[in-house]
């Protein structure tokens, strides 16, 4: 996902809860980057994506 894109979807999204059903890979000035919420474009690093992951499936 481009960096404008998630920029959008944090406009967006606002600051709603979001249980971040989906990431995808977040490029950075073409470089390969951590992780982005599809849904509200909030950025993780591997290590935080995996303990969202890791909580969803506790709840
Ligand atoms: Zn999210």
């Amino acid at each position: 996902m481009q960096d404008e894109i998630a920029e959008r979807l944090r406009k967006n999204w606002g600051d709603k809860p979001c249980d971040h059903p989906k990431f995808e890979k977040e490029y950075f000035l073409g470089m390969h980057g951590d992780y982005v919420c599809c849904q509200c474009g909030r950025v993780f690093t591997k290590e935080e994506r995996d303990e969202a992951e890791t909580k969803r499936r506790v709840d």
